[in-house]
C-alpha cells in the first residue's frame, strides 16, 4: 500500500483530479498532515466521509515508531523501529539558533569509509520518503519543539538513494506544509559525482556538504573506497562547476584521524587543494568506536591543522562535538545491533 508522506503537493491535487474531484482537496490534506499534523485520515474533519473512506483504503499513513530515546546535554538520540522491523535513528541537536535534526536516508549503507561505524553494516534498504518525512514529525511531537534545521547525514548515503532524497526536500520544503527553508536543509556525500552533478540543476538552494577528509589520492584511496571511483581530481572539478553554477558556498568535512590525515603536509595540501573555492572546511575531531582502530588526532595537532589553514586563508571551524556519550556522533548511528 502506498504511504500518504510518499505524495508531494503537485501528487495529492492530481490524485483529487483524478477521482474526478477538485483540485483544492489537494492542498487540504497537505495541510492536513504538515501543518495541523493529524495522524489519521478520520482527523481530517473538513473532507466528506467518502473521501476519507477512500484515503483510508488507498494509503498507510504513519509506519514507523520511536522505540528508545538516550539523551545528554542538548542532544537527543532517537532510535526508529520500521514496518520491516529494520532500526534507523536520528539526533536532534539544540544549538542557539535552533533546533537541528540528524536524519538517516539508508538502513545500513555500501560506501565502506573505513573510519565509519554506520558502514560497517551494508546497506539493507534505502529508506522511503515518508520514512524520511516520519523521522521529522515524531520527533517534533517527541520533543515539543519546531525542528528548525535538518541536516542529512545520519546513516546512509543519501546520494544513493536520490530521487527518494529529493523527493524529500521538495516535500519539507514546500510554502504550504513543514516549509522548511532550502538554506536550512544540508545535504552530505562522500563524493558521487554524478549525483553531484543533477543535485546542482535542481531549484532548491540546499546546502552541499563534502565528505572529504583527505587531501590527496593515495590517503582518501585508503579510508574512502569512492574515491576510486571518482578521485579527488574529478570530484573538485565538479564542484567548481556546482559553485559555478549555483553561486553557492561549499562545505568539506574533514575527519581528524590520529597519524593519518593530520599531519603538517596535510594541511598544506588541503589548503593548496581547496585556495580560491567558494568553500569551508569543518574539522570533525574523530569520534573513536571499540571496532575501528583509527584514533583522534591529539588536540595540540588539531590546533596546529587549524592554524596552518588559518594562516592559508581559509574558512575553517573545529566542529563542536555533540553526543559522543550516547553514540549519537558522526558515524557511530546504529553500530551497535544488539539495540
Ligand atoms: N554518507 C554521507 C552522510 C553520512 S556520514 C557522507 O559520507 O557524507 C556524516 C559525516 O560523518 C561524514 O562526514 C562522515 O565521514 C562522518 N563520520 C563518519 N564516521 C565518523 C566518526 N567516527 N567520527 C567523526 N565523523 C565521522
Amino acid at each position: 500500500m502506498q504511504n500518504i508522506y510518499d505524495l508531494s503537493y503537485t501528487d495529492l491535487e492530481n490524485y483529487f483530479l483524478e477521482k474526478g474531484n477538485k483540485k483544492y482537496k489537494g492542498q487540504q490534506v497537505f495541510e492536513w498532515l504538515y501543518r495541523k499534523r493529524v495522524s489519521s485520515f478520520e482527523e481530517m474533519t473538513n473532507l466528506k466521509k467518502e473521501v476519507i473512506t477512500s484515503l483510508k483504503e488507498e494509503f498507510e499513513i504513519r509506519t514507523i515508531k520511536i522505540t528508545k530515546i538516550e539523551k545528554d546535554t542538548d542532544v537527543r538520540k532517537y532510535l526508529f523501529l520500521l514496518k520491516d522491523n529494520e532500526k534507523i535513528e536520528a539526533v536532534l541537536m539544540n544549538h542557539l539558533y535552533g533546533n537541528s535534526l540528524c536524519i538517516s536516508t539508508q538502513v545500513g549503507c555500501n560506501m565502506g569509509c573505513k573510519f565509519c561505524e554506520s558502514g560497517r553494516l551494508k546497506k539493507v534498504r534505502n529508506l522511503e520518503v515518508h520514512e524520511m518525512i516520519e523521522q521529522i514529525l515524531l520527533v517534533e511531537e517527541e520533543c515539543g519543539k519546531r525542528i528548525s534545521h535538518v541536516v542529512v547525514m545520519g546513516i546512509g548515503e543519501p546520494f544513493d538513494n536520490y530521487d527518494h532524497l529529493v523527493k524529500f526536500i521538495e516535500i519539507i520544503n514546500h510554502p504550504k506544509g513543514i516549509e522548511l527553508g532550502s538554506r536550512h536543509i544540508t545535504v552530505s556525500t562522500c563524493g558521487v559525482v554524478p549525483k553531484i552533478k543533477e543535485f546542482m540543476n535542481l531549484p532548491y538552494q540546499v546546502n552541499l556538504a563534502i565528505s572529504l577528509h583527505a587531501p590527496n589520492n593515495e590517503i582518501r584511496n585508503q579510508i574512502m573506497p569512492i574515491n576510486h571511483a571518482y578521485p579527488i581530481e574529478v570530484l573538485m572539478n565538479t564542484l567548481q562547476e556546482y559553485i559555478k553554477k549555483t553561486n553557492r558556498r561549499v562545505t568539506f568535512e574533514y575527519i581528524l584521524l590520529d597519524r593519518i590525515n593530520d599531519t603538517e603536509e596535510c594541511a598544506k595540501e588541503l589548503a593548496q587543494l581547496v585556495k580560491g573555492m567558494n568553500c569551508y572546511i569543518n574539522l570533525i575531531p574523530y569520534n573513536e568506536t571499540n571496532n575501528i582502530s583509527y584514533k583522534r588526532t591529539k588536540s595540540f595537532n588539531i590546533t596546529r591543522f587549524y592554524d596552518i589553514l588559518k594562516k592559508n586563508k581559509i574558512n575553517v571551524t573545529i566542529r563542536r562535538e555533540y553526543g559522543s556519550n550516547i553514540s549519537a556522533a558522526c558515524g557511530q548511528l546504529r553500530s551497535k545491533k544488539e539495540d
